[in-house]
Parts: structure tokens; sequence; C-alpha cells
């Protein structure tokens, strides 16, 4: 029997995801017609969302095994009291790779200094700083799921002495692993550089608030690869003026695109980049899409399923 699979995810993305998931549900012997086209909603196996997607409304979905989304954070989807198929996030090992690549690049120009000597040439010889090395600059990591693990391993490589952060005790080689409110105040007093990788949930939204800043040493970096949303955003602001927090390097933001007038664009210790931290690729994230259709027809657990209770 032909598995209806239906792209109801940005229309955008459909170019670049048709020919990949077409072949990688192919390739595991999955018999699929994969469209973009408004189906008979009745008739749809699977379907693929994300952000920007086109239903809004899974109710007439009514024989959907799944929900596959092509996004990590599920925060949107979430509150779509509609949707009460399975869901589960994406994980790509590109899109991981792309994060920690990210973050370790914009932590070593924290580390670094690198905008001392890259803006503002203006003929004056400073070479008297040195930077520590990266064993002295403790960096802190709020969320060791699949992405905060990936960016800590690869910092913990370059030298760094990495601590998580997570609901749960972890063990992963070369992070340190805090849980629990104690926790949290022991990895925010004790870094020098924190970033966040946690999911947006009712529990972690405003987690950055003016107390948990002021934990934080004095000229403290944050690194925001995650959501806005987990950041008070007025006392960020106010963290940053008193100079209280050295720097802020944010990828994600409460409304997206940042709009022209929010302070953080101007502001001088904020660097706005546009949620590319870590983009989905297709030819790896279609793998992951077949292998859960082919998990759902086989009666196996989806990888990935979002836990509606704990919001991620
Ligand atoms: P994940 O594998 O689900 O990991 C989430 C981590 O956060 C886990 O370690 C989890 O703890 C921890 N956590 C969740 N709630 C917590 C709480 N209340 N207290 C303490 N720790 C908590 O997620 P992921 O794949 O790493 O992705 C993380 C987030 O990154 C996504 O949700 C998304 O928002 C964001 N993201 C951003 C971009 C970008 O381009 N900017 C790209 C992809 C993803 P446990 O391990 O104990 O469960």
């Amino acid at each position: 029997m032909t598995l209806r699979v239906f792209f109801g995810a940005d229309p955008r993305r459909w170019p670049k995801y048709a020919g990949p998931v077409r072949e990688a549900l192919a390739e595991i012997g999955i018999d699929a017609e994969v469209t973009d086209a408004a189906p008979d909603p009745a008739a749809v196996d699977y379907i693929i969302t994300s952000p920007g997607g086109v239903i809004l409304d899974y109710r007439p979905f009514s024989r959907a095994k799944a929900v596959l989304n092509l996004f990590a954070g599920v925060e949107n989807l979430l509150s779509n009291p509609t949707l009460v198929q399975p869901l589960c996030r994406m994980v790509d090992p590109a899109m991981t790779q792309s994060m920690a690549e990210w973050v370790t690049g914009h932590v070593l120009r924290h580390h670094l200094g690198m905008d001392a000597h890259v803006l503002g040439q203006d003929g004056v010889w400073r070479n008297q700083i040195a930077p520590p090395l990266a064993a002295e600059r403790p960096v802190g990591i709020l969320g060791l799921g699949e992405l905060g693990q990936a960016a800590g391993q690869m910092l913990a490589g370059v030298g760094f002495p990495v601590t998580g952060w997570s609901r749960r005790p972890k063990s992963v080689p070369g992070i340190a692993s805090l849980s629990g409110g104690q926790g949290l105040v022991e990895v925010l007093g004790g870094s020098d550089i924190i970033v966040l990788l946690l999911p947006l949930t009712k529990d972690t939204e405003n987690l950055l608030d003016a107390g948990r800043l002021a934990l934080m040493p004095a000229g403290a970096v944050i690194v925001n690869a995650a959501r806005g949303g987990l950041i008070d955003d007025a006392a960020l602001l106010a963290a940053l003026d008193s100079g209280r927090i050295g720097h802020a390097t944010l990828d994600a933001f409460r409304t997206e695109p940042l709009p022209p007038e929010h302070p953080y664009w101007q502001h001088p210790r904020v660097t706005v980049t546009p949620h590319i931290a870590a983009e989905t690729r297709p030819g790896t994230a279609a793998r992951v899409l077949a292998e859960n259709i082919r998990r759902g027809e086989a009666g196996m657990a989806y990888l990935h399923q979002v836990d509606r209770a704990r919001g991620y």
C-alpha cells in the first residue's frame, strides 16, 4: 500500500526537501507518495511540519499516525490544541554539528577578545592584552540535550572547563553535570560564559531573569542559541547597560524577525544573529523523517517523540 506523506511545513522549504525525502523513503523500502499539494486530509498517513507550516487545524487529518517536525523546538506546535497525534521533534546530525560549531565560534570570539582587534582598527598598537587559556575560562551550558552535549564536547575539546545543567543529572564525557535549583545557582555563579540550549517550556520561560543574571560573575557573557523567551529581555538590557553582563550574543528572540526598532539591534554589548545557529539540513534530516515513518509502520517507538507533559 502506498503511504501518503503530506509536506505541510513552510512551503519555501518544499523545493529543498522534496527530493531528499522521496529518496530517503525509497532507500529504506517505503512506498510513499510525498506531496505538498493540498491533499484529502483524511487520506494522509504522516505529516511533515515546521514553523510557518500550512496546517492550522490538524483535526481533519484523522488518519495521520504522526506529525514530524523539521525543527528541534516544538513550543509553537504544543500550543496548538488540535494537534493530538504523536509529535516528533527533529534531531539532525548535521544540525547538531552546525550548532556545536556556531557555539564554539561565538564562545571563542568572547574568550579571545577578538573584537578588540577585528573592529575599529585605529592605528594604535595594543599588544598588552593576553587572554587566559581556555582551561582558565569556565563555560556553562544550560540544557544538556542533543545540542548542549555536542556543543559542550566541542568546547571541552578546545580545552574549556565545561559544566552543563539539565533537568536530570547526566554523565557526559568531558562535561561536569549539574541539575536542580542549587545546580543552576552553581553553574551561573561559576561560568564566565553561559550558553543557552534549553527548550522553551513553562518551566524555562524567563529563566534568565534579573535575579539569575545577578548571580553571574561581573562581565560574564551570554550566548543564547535556543529561544528568546528563555531571557527576561528588560532584565538583560538593564544588566548590559550597567555592565554587569559584558555581552550577549543572541540568535533567537520572542519576536522574529527581530523588529528594527528593538533595542538589541543598537546596543553596543549585544550581537544579534538572525536565528541561524543551526539550520536543519535536508539530506540528513530526510533520513530521520524516513526512519520515523519506517518505525511507525513497523509499530515501533518513534525517535525523538515529544513528551507533552514535559513540554519538549
Ligand atoms: P533536547 O535534546 O530536548 O535537550 C533539552 C535539554 O534541556 C535537556 O538536557 C533537558 O534536560 C534540558 N531541560 C529541559 N527543561 C529543563 C528544565 N526545566 N530545567 C533544566 N533543564 C531542562 O533539545 P535540543 O535538541 O538540545 O535543543 C534545545 C533547543 O535548542 C531546542 O528546544 C530549540 O529551542 C533550540 N534550537 C535552536 C536552534 C537555532 O538555530 N537557534 C536550532 C535548533 C534548536 P534533560 O536532559 O534532563 O531532559
